[in-house]
């Protein structure tokens, strides 16, 4: 299990349809909510999908 908290970005596999694929996390449990980084639009994603599509964590 992928240990993502909020606050931390991440880099997906898939990119957001703008194009860029670095998302800010904003909630984690269930479901994830992340907010993309170049558009600002959040998308929420069932914990599985979106750790199935999470490539790194980027932590800072
Ligand atoms: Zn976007």
């Amino acid at each position: 299990m992928l240990n993502v908290s909020v606050g931390e970005r991440v880099e997906m596999k898939k990119p957001h349809p703008c194009g860029n694929n670095l998302f800010a996390v904003r909630r984690v449990g269930m479901d994830f909510k992340l907010q993309c980084e170049k558009c600002g639009r959040e998308v929420m994603l069932p914990r599985s999908k979106a750790e199935k599509n999470i490539k790194r964590i980027i932590s800072e």
